[in-house]
């Protein structure tokens, strides 16, 4: 068995059932495919097995891109560098379905990238995705539970996001400590348009910085008390952070927008 690197995130799917049903998520077939993070290419086989019209993988450890490149030669296109500083926009000109069994590490950072830098034509089609389920349940959480925050409100901007399932420690080697969660993300056809996103995340960070306070500090901080945009939003200053719902968020942030820009 290879040896795999902590620093990487390197946990590889060994379960053949859950493989099988990751690429069973949506139709592979004629379809270009991205898959971040191949590894041993454990998934990159199953993937091949419903016959891409292309598949492309991008994997930063350079020993594990060399070992793709002999097992899969010419079947697969490998990119050896870092997800993290690749523009898919530029490198791909029709819609990808993209895998990706994430570095846990990075997963976060992953998905924000993708969302932030999203122009108006999606370069994907769908996102299958594992997460660490704590990350996972932070994704998909709803207004007023206590896993909602920066990370719901930045993800479901502009995607659609389902659970598939959650998959244990032991359909991995090495065994991670945690629990894992498979998700479907899919481009939203509507939604409240933010033109510079860094007025999200820059609200989102100061309004959950202290998530049991109550709004009216964040709210003043940011807004100098303007009554006009609460009563918009019909917002009550007493409420906690968690207590407005996504939209409410997205419309704040173009009211901030609106203030600085
Ligand atoms: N997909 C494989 C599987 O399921 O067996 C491996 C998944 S493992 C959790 C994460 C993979 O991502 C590793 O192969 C690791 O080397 C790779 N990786 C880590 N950081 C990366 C980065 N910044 N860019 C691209 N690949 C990365």
């Amino acid at each position: 068995m290879i040896k795999a690197k902590k620093s990487l995130g390197q946990n590889f799917l060994i379960d053949k059932k859950i493989l099988k049903k990751i690429t069973d998520t949506t139709d592979i077939e004629n379809k270009i495919i991205l898959e971040i993070g191949p590894g041993t290419g454990n998934l990159t086989s199953y993937i091949l097995k419903k016959n891409p019209k292309k598949l492309f993988v991008i994997e930063k450890d350079n020993k594990l891109a060399k070992d793709l490149e002999n097992k899969f030669n010419n079947q697969i296109t490998i990119i050896n560098d870092d997800v993290l500083k690749i523009n898919e926009t530029d490198l791909f000109k029709e819609k990808v379905i993209v895998f990706g069994n994430l570095p846990y590490n990075i997963s976060t950072e992953i998905l924000s990238k993708w969302i932030i830098n999203l122009k108006e034509n999606f370069w994907f089609e769908s996102l299958i995705l594992m997460f660490q389920k704590e990350v996972a349940d932070r994704i998909i959480a709803e207004f007023n539970t206590p896993n909602y925050g920066r990370l719901s409100i930045i993800s479901n901007w502009k995607l659609n996001i389902k659970k598939i399932c959650d998959i244990k420690p032991e359909a991995f080697y090495p065994k991670p400590k945690i629990d894992s969660t498979l998700l479907y993300l899919l481009p939203k056809k509507n939604f409240i348009k933010i033109n510079d996103p860094t007025y999200l995340e820059k609200l989102t960070r100061i309004f959950f910085n202290q998530r049991r306070k109550m709004l009216k500090k964040p709210f003043n901080q940011l807004f100098n008390g303007d009554q006009k945009v609460l009563d918009k939003l019909k917002i009550d200053l007493n409420l906690r952070p968690q207590n407005l719902n996504l939209d409410t968020y997205y419309k704040l942030a173009c009211e901030y927008e609106k203030l600085r820009g």
